[in-house]
This record gives C-alpha cells, sequence and structure tokens, in this order.
C-alpha cells in the first residue's frame, strides 16, 4: 500500500507515548459518562421534531398483528423487507419520526453524508436497483434511499409514524406483547422486533450554565433551518450577520462546519479533542464501473470493506479509501510477542503521524495547526475523512477555540467562556453526539415487561444478558437488533443487514413450524458473555492508553457497561455464528413451545 514514508524512531516513539500519556490524563473525568445531559433535562423544545408534519392527527389502531417492528431504520426496514421476502406479511412498523430513514431522517445538518462509501453502506442495492450518485453519498439522497427501500418492500403499508410505544407487555395468557402508543392504538403482536436504534438518543455537554443560554441554539440531530436558512442542499443564507459557535468536534462536526464556515459572519469552533482527518476524494460514480457490475457483486464488496478494516489484508482492495488505508493492519490486534507489539505501535503512530503532517500542510495558521493535531492511537476515536474541514480555518471568519482537552468553562446568556474569554455568539450549534452506553431501555424509550411482569430494566440490573444480542430470558418472542452483545462492525451496515436477516428467518421458522414461542436458557446467555467478554479483553489494552471518548466507555467500565458491549471479534465470525445456528435448525439455546 502506497504511503508517504512517516519514519517514527524510538526516540520519537518514546515523546508519542508520554504526549499520549499526557493528553489522555488532561481529560480523564471522574464523572466519566455523567458529564453528559439529557437534552429534555435542559430545554423543553430542543428534543422536538422540526421535520414533521405538523398538527397531524388519525384514529387509534387495534389490531393483532404477527409482528410489530420498534424503530423504522435501516434496521427495521430491513427486518420488515426480510419478513416479506419470507412471506410474513401481518407487520406493523412504529418510528416516533415523521417517515422512514432512523439516522437519515433525523441527521439533515449541513455537509451531512456517510463516511463509509455508499455502494457498501446502502443495503440492498441489487433488490433495489439503485445504484448511488456518488461514492460518499449525502444524507438527502440517503434518506430518498430509505423511502426507496420502503416503497420496494411494501413497507409503508403498516408503518405507523410520528407514534411512540408507550408500553410493551407480554401476556402469558394469550402469549402475545401487548403493545400500546402514545396515539392510542393497541396492538397484540406474536413476536416484538425492537430495532431502536444504535446512535440516537442525543446528548448535550454537561457545561456549567448551559441553560442560561439566550441566544438560538439546537442540537446537530434537530437542525433548525428555518434559523440558519438553507436546507441539506442549499446554502444557508439566513447566518450572513451571525457569530455562530459550535460545540464538539467529532464526526458530524467535522462535516458540518465547512458549510457553517461558508454561511456564518463569524464561526467559533470549541474544541475539546481533535479528530483525525484523512484524504475523502469523493466522486461521481462512474457509469463504465456500474456496467461492469456483475450479480452478488454488492455482498462482495461489502464484505471486501469489512475485510480491509480489520486487518485481513484481502489481496483485492475493491474500496480503495482512507479507511482501507488506515486500518490494513489492525494495530489493536492481540500481539504475539514484544517485537509484534511494537510493530503495531509503530504503524499506529506512523499512520497518526501522516495524519498530523497533512493538517500541518493545510492549515497556514501554525498555533492553529498544533491544536488541531490529534495526540492518539489511530482507533481512539472513529477516524474522519474530509477534505474541506481543515482549509475551513485558513478562512478569516473562523476562529479555533481549543480549550486544551478541558472543554467549554461555562456558557453565558450571551455566549460561551474558554479560558477567561467571552466569545459572544449568536446561534450556539451543539453538535456533541449520541448517548452510547447508557442503559438500553433508557436510549429506548420504553421498558419492555416480560413473564412474571419484569421489567427488562430490572432484568438486566447488573447488565445485559442475551442469546446473541438478539433473545434474551424471561422476554418470549422479543428478538432485538442492536449493539448490545449484537454483531458491530465500522460499516454498521453490514451485521445490521445479516442480524435483520437472521431475525425474519427466525421468526419464518416458527411460523412455518407451529412454534408458538421462543425464550433463551440461562446457559445459553451464560455461553454468549463468555464469548463477549473474551473479545472485549483483546482490546482493553489498547483502551486503557486512549484519550476518553464514547468508544471506551469515557475511560471508565465495569462489568455492567462490559455486559453491554458489541461482539468485538471479526463481523464475519458474528455473521457465521448466525449462520450456523440456522443451519443447526434445532433452535440450540432456546426453550420453545409449540401451538396446540
Ligand atoms: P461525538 O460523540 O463523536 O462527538 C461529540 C463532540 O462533542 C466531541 O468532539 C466531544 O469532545 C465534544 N464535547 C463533548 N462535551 C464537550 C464539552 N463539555 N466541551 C467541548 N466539547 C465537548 O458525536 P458525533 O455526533 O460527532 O458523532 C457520533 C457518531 O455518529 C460518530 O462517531 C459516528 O459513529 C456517527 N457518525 C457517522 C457519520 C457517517 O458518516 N457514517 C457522520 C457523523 C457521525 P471529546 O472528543 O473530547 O469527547
Amino acid at each position: 500500500m502506497a504511503k508517504d514514508a512517516q519514519v517514527v524512531d524510538e526516540v520519537a516513539a518514546e515523546a508519542l507515548r508520554q504526549r499520549y500519556r499526557v493528553e489522555r490524563e488532561k481529560r480523564l473525568r471522574a464523572d466519566g459518562m455523567d458529564q453528559y445531559l439529557e437534552l429534555s433535562a435542559v430545554f423543553n423544545d430542543i428534543d422536538a421534531d422540526p421535520y414533521a408534519e405538523p398538527g397531524f392527527t388519525r384514529d387509534a389502531i387495534v389490531e393483532d398483528v404477527e409482528v410489530v417492528i420498534v424503530g423504522g431504520g435501516f434496521a427495521g426496514m430491513l427486518a420488515g423487507a426480510n419478513l416479506r421476502k419470507e412471506g410474513v406479511d401481518s407487520i406493523r412498523i412504529i418510528d416516533k419520526a415523521g417517515d422512514f430513514g432512523g439516522t437519515w431522517y433525523w441527521n439533515r445538518y449541513p455537509g451531512a453524508a456517510c463516511d463509509v462509501e455508499s455502494y457498501s453502506y446502502l443495503p440492498m442495492l441489487e433488490e433495489t436497483g439503485y445504484i448511488p450518485t456518488e461514492k460518499y453519498a449525502k444524507a438527502p439522497e440517503i434518506f430518498a434511499y430509505c423511502q426507496l427501500l420502503a416503497r420496494t418492500f411494501d413497507l409503508y403499508r403498516g408503518a405507523m409514524f410520528q407514534t411512540e410505544v408507550v408500553a410493551a407487555t407480554w401476556s402469558a395468557e394469550t402469549q402475545r406483547w401487548d403493545i400500546t402508543t402514545t396515539r392510542g392504538d393497541r396492538l397484540a403482536a406474536r413476536f416484538m422486533v425492537v430495532a431502536g436504534g444504535v446512535l440516537h438518543k442525543a446528548k448535550l455537554p454537561g457545561i456549567e450554565n448551559i441553560e442560561t443560554f439566550a441566544g438560538h441554539r439546537f442540537h446537530t440531530s434537530r437542525w433548525d433551518y428555518a434559523y440558519t436558512g438553507g436546507s441539506p442542499s442549499e446554502p444557508m443564507d439566513k447566518l450572513f450577520d451571525k457569530r455562530v459557535g459550535i460545540i464538539g468536534t467529532g464526526a458530524t462536526a467535522i462535516q458540518a462546519i465547512p458549510k457553517l464556515a461558508e454561511a456564518a459572519k463569524e464561526l467559533f469552533v470549541f474544541q475539546r479533542t481533535p479528530s483525525s482527518v484523512g484524504v475523502r476524494n469523493n466522486k461521481p460514480t462512474d457509469p463504465q464501473w456500474v456496467t461492469s457490475l456483475q450479480p452478488g457483486w454488492q455482498q462482495v464488496r461489502i464484505d471486501n470493506f469489512t475485510a480491509l478494516v480489520i486487518g485481513d489484508q484481502p489481496e483485492v482492495d475493491l474500496i480503495q479509501d482512507g479507511w482501507g488505508e488506515m486500518l490494513f493492519i489492525d494495530t489493536r490486534a492481540p500481539a504475539t510477542n514484544a517485537q509484534h507489539e511494537a510493530e503495531l505501535e509503530r504503524i499506529d503512530f506512523e499512520n497518526m503521524e501522516r495524519v498530523r503532517t497533512r493538517i500541518a500542510s493545510i492549515v497556514k495558521d501554525p498555533a492553529t495547526a498544533e491544536s488541531l493535531k490529534p495526540y492518539y492511537n489511530q482507533l481512539c476515536k472513529r477516524l474522519c475523512f474530509h477534505d474541506e474541514y481543515l482549509p475551513s480555518f485558513n478562512r478569516p471568519n473562523v476562529t479555533l477555540v481549543d480549550t486544551d482537552g478541558r472543554g467549554v468553562d461555562r456558557i453565558t446568556a450571551s455566549g460561551v467562556v474558554v479560558d477567561d474569554v467571552e466569545y459572544p455568539i449568536d446561534c450556539l450549534v451543539y453538535a456533541s453526539g449520541f448517548e452510547v452506553m447508557s442503559d438500553y431501555t433508557h436510549r429506548l424509550g420504553f421498558d419492555p415487561i416480560g413473564r412474571g411482569g419484569v421489567a427488562l430494566s430490572e432484568a438486566w440490573t447488573d447488565g445485559p444478558s442475551t442469546m446473541y444480542g438478539v433473545h434474551t430470558r424471561g422476554f418470549p418472542n422479543l428478538l432485538m437488533i442492536s449493539t448490545v452483545q449484537g454483531g458491530q462492525a465500522l460499516n454498521f451496515l453490514h451485521p445490521i443487514s445479516a442480524t435483520a436477516r437472521h431475525v425474519a428467518l427466525v421468526i419464518a421458522s416458527c411460523e412455518a413450524q407451529g412454534i408458538e414461542t421462543i425464550e433463551p436458557t440461562v446457559e445459553a446467555e451464560r455461553e454468549w458473555f463468555k464469548v463477549i467478554l473474551t473479545n472485549l479483553m483483546h482490546l482493553g489494552r489498547y483502551n486503557e492508553k486512549c484519550t476518553p471518548g464514547y468508544l471506551n466507555n469515557e475511560g471508565g467500565g465495569d462489568l455492567r457497561s462490559a455486559r453491554a458491549a458489541a461482539y468485538l471479534g471479526r463481523p464475519f465470525e458474528y455473521i457465521d455464528i448466525l449462520e450456523k445456528w440456522r443451519a443447526g435448525g434445532t433452535f440450540e439455546g432456546l426453550e420453545v413451545t409449540r401451538k396446540v
């Protein structure tokens, strides 16, 4: 793999080790994950849906249904699509949003795009017959694709939007889930599939006096175009006389900042930890390449992307982008000996040196360039790739306010304070991310009540317990698609697609075989947790040295949070486990009751 030489000798390596340690220590906080606030904790209106049809009403639905799917993002849609393919027709999909799309419904901030190439990310391209217009499709195109997917599999029939589940209770009498909603619906479902999303519950930074800010403010996942002007695809034309502040410099901010920089009179970027930003090199889809595609091409490409980014070093690189270049060797892999460990460390250092050198070559002001340089191992934070982010800091209207790892000191009615300097702001954008490791039911927004009236939050007091992240004991016919003990990959859609298909096939075979209920055994859950824990241990040593962030539980963690971890082995292995289990055909690990 051709790369610019970035030699890190032992003297430089020791200096980097020391620097990484210092940067990590600056950022460790006793309050860990508790530092963040919920949107609703501070603002009544900030969590409202700015995109939904106002005043929408409909009659309450009272119905017996085979499957209720909670969540209309990709996971829920793919479960629905696969159920339809398997001939399970009686489906309801519930979502609080006004349409399908999940992440892509909510995240309409300017510049939003998928940073995983669209040919691997957008699911079922061969079934829908769609080819993305560019390598890294932008959010409006992805949102439109969600609608196409829904139309292709007739998912609008049965969709219940602007509707939230209030309660879901297992009835031993009817052997169904009784589900009630905010619109007065009462559904009795044989199966409940919960596809509640991974990064969907927005959080705010816990900054002193955050509630006192009197200017305009919103979270990136609730972009207020009425205030900023423009749209996801048009420039914001109402910010030309506004001083805008943005808090956060993660993957979302990296995409939004160039657009804000173009539109605002002044832009202040408040940074706690810089992101690693590599070359993007987006390009339109080549029509000749499209004509060369053979049936089955997409799965080959999806597998190739994942193989490239987990260090499998496949012979062919179909993707040819920065992800594969940075992650061609898995620098977190368990080292076989001291020499191997040193080699992995050297590669990690050299990759990050390339990122830092690129910053210095683009950002003209040396102090700003220095502040933008990330000093941590490459997988401590999500890698970013963008070609307009760094040049934004060369604009005269853009100021980087680096907080040297502390975060913003406090907020006042009229601005943001860092190092005793108040930056006056008209509009404050929170690019502060989403809850990732908070309790599953908290993120879900409801607490399923299983056998014997036990709530899921209660059953999981000591942390989640599942079989494959899909089934949990005490909750018959509940099937989950999530990262809690479930599959995870850089291309989220890879394990999500496999799990959604698995869930649909399990339900379809229950229907075909007259199976009434399924529920995992204690033993099956115990065995699965051993698998989760083994894979988690591999990452422990790497994370120990990392700057805090949501990928490492803000530098904290205990057995309870370990129980909420995803399957962190190779995504192919997770998918293989599901496939082998299905091929076994014996419902191993599940207690099964049959219809009489
Ligand atoms: P992140 O959680 O990654 O970023 C939040 C940012 O807010 C960080 O820079 C954080 O700093 C900063 N922050 C938090 N508290 C404070 C504070 N008190 N003062 C100053 N700054 C603060 O959220 P994002 O929305 O950026 O991204 C979340 C995830 O969404 C990504 O990791 C990715 O998985 C996904 N995503 C995917 C995209 C795609 O194209 N596929 C695009 C965008 C997002 P610190 O780093 O120090 O904690």
